[in-house]
């Protein structure tokens, strides 16, 4: 019986569903799957994405643990593909590979200024508030008035966490350097600017209604931006989720304010224009260009411009993903070129044997959690078609890529290893009644996972 020893780089949901659905899958051939990532801990955007107070969200880490915990996937974590391991490193050890690395940096947005002190990338922010290891631990927390570019649900995020009261996180797991960063944050007003209508936004009805249940903050809404037109009037009668949407910013229009010490403003039809800064380069307003809807569900502008003062400026315009040495990409999607999961050669569309996508590195960093099955499936179906154009590894014995990370002295850490961090960072919790405190620093990640004398920072 041909055997398959799979190499799956990337540990987020994308990685640990392909690995599932191929252990279950119908098959002729036996399996054994090594995972690697280049975290010490599994799980991805899960844990480095998903805002801290969306437990319901990051519950989905017990679903995946369990696939984990069957003990039929070897885990590699703290190994990084592209230095750690190279592609020539897998055809040697490996029948094949499915990179499901996800995307972590921001896309870009060109306007003048976005580089400005003072003007930052939700995916740094995101990776900051839930204790990403490679990131700074000090966030600049210092303006008052916060601009968040964007209309889906990673600006809702962002928004949300930089408006509310820090003590109201302090029963998520945020570490304790993002507790005590929020707490001093003098933030009074962040404002949030989306090109489109009310009907036209990104974001889910529950996100949504979340940012009315903020303690000590204000909705505030405009009226010039309600003045619907057909188009829109439309698509609240044909589409629930936008029937909701408008639901909930009517009844917020209804609302008493003028109590609260913060405020959350939605602007719409609002076009970033140029983030403005002052003689010192720092950024000191957000122009825009007003737009109006076209009658067909775009936008056009207007021509005119305005400028709300802020000291801040986060830029929520999506995610982009990261090239991997030796394996093709798509400069201009920020994914592995690729059809259903088999990676192509963009020079000639020919398959890349051996080579496989899936997550967002395959599709492009648009979906949920859940999408990341589906995606999983079709890779995993065409990995078992393809039986007779894998590669033929020279040394597929298991013990040989442990020998080959020892060998380049890489303080790799394994499932057990989790276990003990997951431990220990649940242990670091409980006498302060949380759930969990992350710990952030890589090195003591590792120490703790591999229980060498854990390193005091
Ligand atoms: C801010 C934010 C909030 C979100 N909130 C929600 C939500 O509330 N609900 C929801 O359903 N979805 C949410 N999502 C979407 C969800 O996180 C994604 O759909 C999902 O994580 C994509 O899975 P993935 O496995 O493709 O990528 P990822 O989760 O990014 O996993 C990729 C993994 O690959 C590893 N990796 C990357 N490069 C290398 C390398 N060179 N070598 C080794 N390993 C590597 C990374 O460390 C990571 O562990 C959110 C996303 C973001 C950005």
């Amino acid at each position: 019986m041909t055997k398959l020893r799979l190499a799956i780089v990337g540990a987020g949901p994308a990685g640990i569903y392909a690995a599932d659905i191929l252990l279950r899958a119908e098959r002729s051939f036996d399996v054994s799957i090594d995972l690697f990532d280049h975290l010490p801990a599994p799980y991805g955007l899960v844990r480095y994405g998903v805002a801290p107070d969306h437990p319901r969200i990051k519950g989905i880490i017990t679903a995946l643990r369990d696939v984990l915990d069957r003990g039929d996937i070897r885990v590699f974590g703290n190994v990084r593909f592209g230095t750690d391991l190279t592609l020539d490193d897998l055809k040697k050890h490996y029948n094949a590979v499915i990179f499901a690395t996800g995307a972590v940096r921001d896309a870009d947005l060109n306007i003048p200024g976005i580089d400005a002190e003072g003007s930052y990338g939700a995916a740094d922010f995101v990776s900051w508030y839930d204790g990403h290891p490679d990131y700074p631990r000090e966030w600049p927390l210092e303006a008052k008035e916060v601009a968040v570019i964007g209309n889906g649900n990673v600006a809702l995020d962002v928004a949300r966490i930089l408006a509310k009261h820090a003590d109201d996180l302090l029963p998520t797991e945020i570490p304790a350097n993002v507790y005590a960063g929020l707490k001093a944050s003098p933030v009074t007003d962040v404002h949030v600017f989306g090109r489109r209508g009310p009907t036209s936004v990104k974001f889910t009805p529950l996100e949504l209604r979340e940012l009315g249940e903020l303690r000590d903050v204000d909705m505030i809404l405009y009226d010039e931006d309600f003045d619907y037109d057909e188009h829109a009037r439309a698509s609240i009668a044909g589409n629930k989720q936008i029937m909701v949407i408008d639901r909930v910013l009517q009844s917020w229009r209804q609302r008493e304010t003028g109590e609260a010490s913060r405020r959350l403003h939605l602007h719409f039809y609002a076009k970033p224009a140029e983030v403005v800064t002052d003689a010192s380069g720092r950024v000191c307003a957000l122009r825009y260009e007003r737009t109006r809807p076209d009658g067909q569900g775009g936008v056009v502008g207007t021509g005119k411009f305005r400028e709300t003062p802020v000291e801040a400026v986060y830029r929520a315009v999506g995610y982009f993903g990261s090239p991997l040495p030796g394996v093709p990409f798509d400069e201009k999607h920020g994914v592995i070129p690729n059809h259903e999961g088999q990676v192509i050669n963009p020079d000639n569309n020919e398959q890349v044997y051996g080579v496989y996508a899936t997550g967002w590195i395959k599709r492009g960093p648009v979906g949920l959690i859940g999408h990341t099955k589906s995606d999983a499936m079709e890779t995993i179906s065409h990995l078992i078609n393809d039986v007779g154009n894998w590669w033929t590894p020279e040394a597929p014995q298991e013990d040989a890529i442990v020998e080959l990370l020892e060998a380049r002295g890489i303080r790799y850490t394994d499932l057990d290893g989790w276990h003990a961090l997951d431990a220990h960072e649940i242990a670091l919790g409980e006498p302060e009644g949380r759930a969990r405190i992350k710990v952030v620093d890589r090195d003591e990640m590792v120490d703790i996972s591999r229980g060498d004398t854990v390193a005091t920072n």
